[in-house]
């Protein structure tokens, strides 16, 4: 068996055994005291989230420097950099849409037992209050703080604190400008631009050793999410829900995501997403497409046939923007909760919704739960346009609670289709920015 095959088998067989070994688990312990299961998580994230995460930053670091040098030319960067925003911004709000007119067709709130919806709320608020300090921060931050930040984060004032802190768009800025101004000194940049590409083939190969830590790694991650809400969660009262949040995610990455690609690069979509399944099993298994960003830009050009010019920058930034998945989730469960308190929307709060849920994907960090806590920005943002009827329905921010308990499987799902979102837009931009003479005569023909 070739190794990249045995590697993907490995992947594959640690995803399914560990939701065989979580379920299992979760009829033995994880129902009664999940707390016991606590190791899982704590071993999967020593043996792969943190040596992934150990990653990001350099490689952002380097891969951005690599691309810009390699483009040369700033008009060409303007010309990627343009469409790439455009492609995400276009691509979250399709998933968001999507997500709106499902969850306003099936109406997963709408007609459960009083007495269910009771308890519901009563476990929901109990959660919300062990997170509620993240949940208040979020709500004072707002829609205008969110943007503030990020804003901020674009024009950092000391580079190391960026990365310290791992936010990675001051780290993408500084090494896009740094990479311009290299490229700008002609003959004297060369030794640096030289330097830089090297220290790329090195940090894509430490990456390439990390990779096989991932079947174990995820097996172990995965069997602590569903030991711990178990897959009897599907069938319960929020099933109808999850199973709406699954199968919006599958029409997107299955479906509209795969025409995009194909209109826009001829090219079949279906091969594409086989090339990148590392990648995406990755992001299945560790709920995180910033540390999944490793193993994305190593697929993606290893195997996915994407430049380095279009996927070392492409790829960090959507690692840090484009959500399409969280967008989506956040869009149905938002719309579900109101459902739930019996709260009817409006067409112009469904505008609101999609609008906001766009724009809090955009403010949601690529960390697992990230969707969650920037979905009270959605949440306030309805509140608020409702406030102006008569008696103001108003749904209270500890209902998010209700949705908490099931919300890692949920994760594990849009991080997946976050990811294959980033990947699509690389091999497309791969077209405006080729590497090779063979790439440009393919993009052309
Ligand atoms: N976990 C997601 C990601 O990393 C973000 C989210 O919570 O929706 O892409």
């Amino acid at each position: 068996m070739k190794r990249g095959n045995l590697l993907t088998a490995l992947i594959l067989f640690g995803l399914v055994a560990g939701v065989g070994y979580g379920e299992w688990l979760y009829h033995a312990t994880g129902a009664a005291e999940p707390e016991a299961l606590d190791w899982l998580y704590n071993v999967g994230n020593l043996i792969l989230i943190r040596p992934l995460m150990l990653m990001i930053i350099p490689l952002i670091f380097v891969s951005v420097v690599v691309a810009v040098t390699s483009l040369g030319d700033p008009t060409k960067l303007g010309l990627v950099g343009g469409s790439t925003i455009l492609y995400y911004l276009s691509t979250m709000l399709l998933a968001v849409v999507l997500g709106a007119v499902l969850v306003t067709t099936f109406e997963p709130g709408v007609g459960l037992d009083p007495d269910v919806v009771e308890q519901l709320r009563e476990r929901g608020e109990q959660d919300y209050r062990e997170r509620a300090d993240l949940f208040e921060e979020a709500e004072e931050m707002g829609l205008g703080g969110v943007w503030m930040n990020i804003l901020e984060q674009l024009i950092p004032t000391n580079l190391v604190h960026e990365m310290s802190q791992t936010r990675p768009l001051g780290v993408i800025v500084f090494a896009l400008l740094f990479g311009l101004a290299l490229a700008a000194t002609g003959e004297k940049g060369k030794p640096a631009i030289a330097f830089f590409d090297a220290a790329f083939a090195g940090l894509m190969k430490l990456i390439l050793w990390i990779i096989w830590l991932t079947p174990i790694g995820v097996f172990l991650l995965v069997a602590w999410t569903v030991g711990t809400i178990g897959l009897v969660a599907l069938v319960g009262p929020l099933g109808k829900y999850m199973i709406l949040v699954i199968v919006g995610l599958a029409i997107h990455g299955g479906i509209v995501l795969p025409a995009v690609l194909y209109l826009l690069t001829r090219k079949n979509p279906y091969r594409f997403m086989w090339q990148m399944r590392k990648a995406l099993m990755t992001a299945f298994g560790t709920d995180s497409s910033a540390a999944t960003l490793p193993v994305t830009i190593q697929t993606a050009e290893m195997e996915g046939g994407c430049s380095k010019k279009s996927a070392n920058f492409v790829l960090p930034l959507g690692a840090t923007i484009n959500m399409d998945g969280t967008a989506l989730y956040e869009a149905v469960a938002v719309v579900f909760l109101f459902q739930l308190f019996g709260i009817e929307l409006s067409f112009a709060e469904l505008v609101v919704v999609v609008i906001t849920a766009t724009l809090a994907a955009v403010g949601a960090a690529g960390i697992p739960s990230a969707g969650l806590v920037t979905m009270v920005i959605v949440v306030t943002a309805v509140n608020t346009s409702l406030a102006g009827q008569p008696d103001a329905p108003q749904l209270p921010l500890a209902a998010i609670g209700i949705i908490i308990g099931v919300d890692r499987i949920l994760d594990m799902c849009r991080t997946t289709v976050n990811v294959w979102g980033d990947a699509a837009g690389a091999k497309i931009m791969t077209r405006l920015a080729p590497d090779t003479e063979e790439e440009l005569e393919e993009a052309l023909g």
